[in-house]
């Protein structure tokens, strides 16, 4: 099958129409028709190199909504004409102990859509059947994609730190993740206190339910709430002052990063002993939880603010993103 997308050639070059052929469907792979596709900023990082693991040429994209038209003879849980979703991972082996309890996406041999293959940029895409996560009935397949990669990477954190309706939290950068970190903690119940470095966004964040904005890169400013609290979610890349933060937390409080900071973070031990408080990181979610979360978006109306680009201008679309004008989710669209 014959797959038209848009790739870069080489580090930091413009996408241009780039044809492959997918070869024999394998027995456990979907093949996805493709009508949406977020723009994530793993995608620039991938485009540029960041992280050196990037194959050229790469068709970028790992937010994907669209339509089963193929399925490998032994495949499980999706058919053709099931409407799903593929975000970062796009298989994982399904026998290691993490495959085994149900955390897949921490398996060690798993495949990520864009590392070494081709992602969503695209018409179609190929993936296993265990990441092609079926859309609840209802959702609105225009605003989903960015769930798929952006949305679970935020929920699960949630999760994971046990964050309970009671607590007061922060999230730190109010892009693509940062604001559904934002909708999810509000819905769960939680004070919100937003950290953003552009004052533009304030008066969208403060609608979208945060109690307070407050500059990310202003110490002084984070001095304000020191000891309140109970969790922060780091959604930058960037080098803050993570002891300010460290400072802002609650006693047990957890500091959680999800964005990619390239460069070591200073975490001072002291600001972490006293207070019992911990640091930690995490990748995407499990399917299981993909779908949990999915049904929960359903259920509260919660989606990405969008803004569509036809998939032909996945250039200005990339643009937007890099300048940092996106709000604060931009999403190719397929004719
Ligand atoms: P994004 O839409 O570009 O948002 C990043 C936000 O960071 C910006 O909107 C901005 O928020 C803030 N920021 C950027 N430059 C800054 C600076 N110089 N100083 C202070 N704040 C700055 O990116 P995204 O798609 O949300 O992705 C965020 C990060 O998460 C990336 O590193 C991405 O690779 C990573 N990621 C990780 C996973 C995972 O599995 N762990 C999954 C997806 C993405 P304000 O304008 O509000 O300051
Ligand atoms: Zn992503």
């Amino acid at each position: 099958m014959k797959v038209n997308g848009y790739a870069a050639t080489e580090q930091k070059a413009r996408l241009t129409p780039y044809s492959y052929d997918l070869g024999a469907i394998g027995s456990e792979q979907v093949d996805i028709k493709v009508f949406y596709c977020g723009i994530c900023h793993s995608d620039l990082s991938m485009i540029n190199n960041d992280w050196g693991m990037t194959q050229y040429p790469i068709v970028p994209g790992h937010e994907i909504i669209g339509e089963v038209i193929a399925i490998g003879n032994a495949v499980k849980n999706v058919r053709v004409g099931d409407k799903v979703g593929l975000g970062w991972m796009s298989a994982s082996c399904m026998s290691c102990e993490q495959c085994m309890d149900g955390e897949h996406h921490l398996c060690s041999k798993g495949e990520a859509t864009i590392v070494g293959r081709n992602g969503g940029f695209a018409d179609k895409v190929r993936g296993h059947w265990s990441w092609a996560i079926p859309l609840p009935e209802g959702i609105d397949m225009s605003k989903a994609g960015p769930l798929l990669c952006g949305g679970i990477t935020v929920f699960n954190p949630i999760i994971l730190a046990g964050v309970k309706p009671t607590d007061k939290v922060g999230v730190i950068g109010i892009g693509g993740l940062g604001h559904m970190a934002l909708k999810f903690l509000k819905h769960w119940g939680c004070e919100v206190i937003a950290f953003s470095s552009n004052p533009n966004k304030k008066k969208a964040i403060l609608n979208m339910g945060a109690s307070q904005v407050i500059d990310s890169t202003s110490p002084e400013e984070l001095e304000s709430i020191t000891g309140k609290l109970n969790f922060i979610l780091n959604t930058t890349n960037v080098s803050l002052d993570w002891n300010s933060y460290l400072t802002a937390l609650a006693p047990k409080g957890r500091f959680h990063t999800v964005g990619a900071v390239l460069e070591p973070m200073a975490i001072p031990a002291f600001s972490l002993i006293m207070g019992e408080k911990s640091v930690g990181g995490s990748p995407i979610g499990s399917p299981a939880l993909t779908k949990t979360m999915l049904e929960f978006c359903v259920r509260h109306k919660i989606y990405p603010d969008v803004e569509e680009f036809p998939m032909e201008k996945v250039n200005e679309a990339i643009e937007h993103l890099e300048n940092g004008k996106a709000r604060f989710r931009v999403v190719l669209k397929n004719k």
